[in-house]
């Protein structure tokens, strides 16, 4: 399988005015290949395919089961493609080998769930509202139409699915842009599409970047839907630019979620825990538990074994199996991360562990930060208010549980949050006060194919996932019908049982 040019209407293309972009292994420096880049007139040539396709193609007239077996292949596809798809992801987002094998198993049963998600849509007819011999009042779930999906690098191919995957079912046909730090993950689906024969222009992937690809996208007026993923900066650029022809949008973007630990919480549990929430991928996941909220009580213990424990984390190659924690996506991206950590030392947070580049000569090329904990970081400071997005912990001690709440949710981001405790009832309290779209007690990063995924406040608007992320890509209609036509009942049924 070879990646190739820009995937419009069913066939791979060079970008119209020939520009091209490389994508860099973030563990070895190295180039990992040249990609087209596409320019707005790529974008045109994407966006009219994909309305053409929604307005004449079969896709949008297809049954709702028609539509699922293709999902089902298409998982079934990525499912035979695991070793590839692995190495790929690896080598082009710095991804551990044990994050992007996961990602490709869950990439395959996201698309399997939504294949059967698409089937449960049915349009209904609705008793509350019908009156028997007067009229007759149906709902219908029609697809949005042109959806303009664009991701960033953090989960090449999960992104991707979980956009294409309730995009699909509900019957819209889509542009995809991927990250331009991660182009290869999305072209090597785009073969798949090719391979399992959707029709021409459901599908179509461009490579680029976000300031004229993803911007173009996003006013263009074919456009009907834009789901985006990435940064809430960029997420309100994306609104601004859907203004113009107010178009839907779903937007998923950053956090900065608080992990409270009480003092009755399961101390190996919690420690463990805490790791997990906060260094899983090098710390750039957006759900990433950023804040640690300490008791008091505990916080001087807690923290001696938390420094001892981050100091077991095995960094280097993420292609070595026993590697937990690999390179950062970019140059960039960790400049930006020691910036933050800069800011962190002159705030009057204490550094407890990390804070610079590891010295181990495995790292020695790859855009490596070390784990990095702040203790007695003060919630107001930026690097307890900012989304880093890398592995930088800030830990905010607390007097009173009322106190880590308020501090909790004061903090523009709302994505998730988490508790550990072995009381539940004081848990779901917790859980009840926090505002984020995903409370976690005594787990993090878990997420459900049919439990919505989204977040409150700048982290965006929307969800992602279950029957709530299907309905975002939908709209929809209401039909009332006449008694002239609902007195036979026949009639009727022949007309309105619902297409599967
Ligand atoms: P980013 O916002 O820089 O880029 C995301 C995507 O937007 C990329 O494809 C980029 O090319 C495109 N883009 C950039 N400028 C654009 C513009 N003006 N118009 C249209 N598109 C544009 O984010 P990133 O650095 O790729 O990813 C990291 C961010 O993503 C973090 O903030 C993280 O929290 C967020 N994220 C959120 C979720 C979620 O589900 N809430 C999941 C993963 C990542």
């Amino acid at each position: 399988m070879t990646a190739h040019g820009l995937f419009i209407n069913d066939e791979f293309v060079e970008s119209v005015d020939r520009r091209t972009m490389v994508s860099v292994n973030p563990f070895s420096g190295e180039t990992l290949g040249s990609y087209v880049r596409a320019g707005i007139a790529d974008v045109e040539r994407a966006v009219r395919a994909a309305r053409t396709a929604f307005d004449e193609g079969p896709w949008p007239r297809m049954t709702r089961g028609e539509r699922s077996e293709f999902l089902k292949k298409l998982s079934e596809a990525v499912k035979a493609h695991t070793d590839f798809l692995i190495h790929q992801d690896v080598a082009d987002s710095g991804s551990t080998l044990k994050k992007a094998t996961e990602d490709v198993y869950l990439s395959a049963r996201f698309l399997s769930s939504c294949a059967k998600l698409g089937q449960e849509l049915v349009d209904e007819p609705r008793a509350d509202i019908s009156r028997p011999g007067l009229s007759m009042n149906l709902l219908l779930h029609d697809p949005v139409g042109v959806v303009a999906a664009i991701i960033p690098w953090n989960f090449p191919l999960k992104m991707a699915v979980w956009k294409l995957g309730p995009a699909l079912a509900a019957g819209n046909c889509v542009v995809l842009k991927p990250s331009e730090e991660t182009p290869v993950t999305a072209l090597e689906l785009a073969q798949l599409v090719h391979q399992l024969g959707f029709p021409p222009g459901t599908v179509n992937i461009i490579t680029g970047y976000g300031e004229d690809a993803g911007a173009a996208l996003c006013r263009h007026p074919l456009v009907d839907k834009i789901a985006f993923t990435g940064s809430s900066k960029v997420g309100k650029l994306v609104m601004e630019a859907a203004a113009g022809t107010l178009k839907k949008i779903t937007l998923e973007c950053g956090g900065k979620s608080a992990n409270i630990v009480l003092e009755d919480a399961d101390r190996d549990i919690a420690l463990d825990g805490t790791l997990y929430a906060m260094f899983y991928h090098q710390g750039q996941c957006c759900e990433a538990g950023t804040r640690l909220f300490l008791p008091d009580s505990i916080a001087d213990a807690f923290m001696e074994q938390l420094v001892t424990r981050t100091a077991t984390i095995r960094i280097g190659d993420p292609m070595d199996l026993s590697t937990d924690f690999g390179p950062l996506i970019s140059q960039s991206q960790r400049d930006t991360v020691l910036r933050y950590i800069e800011s962190g030392k002159k705030s009057g947070a204490r550094l407890r562990c990390g804070g610079g580049i590891p010295d181990a000569p495995v790292c020695a090329r790859g855009f490596f930060v070390e784990p990095t904990i702040f203790d007695n970081v003060d919630n107001s400071s930026t690097i307890a208010q900012e989304e880093i997005f890398g592995p930088v912990l800030s830990v905010i001690r607390y007097k009173t549980v009322d106190d880590a709440i308020r501090m909790a949710n004061d903090c523009p981001y709302g994505l998730a949050g988490g508790v550990w405790s072995r009381n539940a009832e004081r848990a779901m309290d917790i859980a009840r006060r926090l505002r984020a779209g995903t409370v976690w007690i005594n787990e993090w990063h878990l997420l459900h194919d049919r439990a919505p995924f989204g977040g409150f406040k700048q982290s965006g608007i929307g969800r992602e996932f279950g029957v709530e992320g299907l309905r975002e890509y939908t709209e929809t209609k209401h039909v009332h019908i006449d008694e002239t036509l609902t007195r036979d009942k026949k009639i009727w049924y022949d007309t309105v049982v619902p297409r599967r």
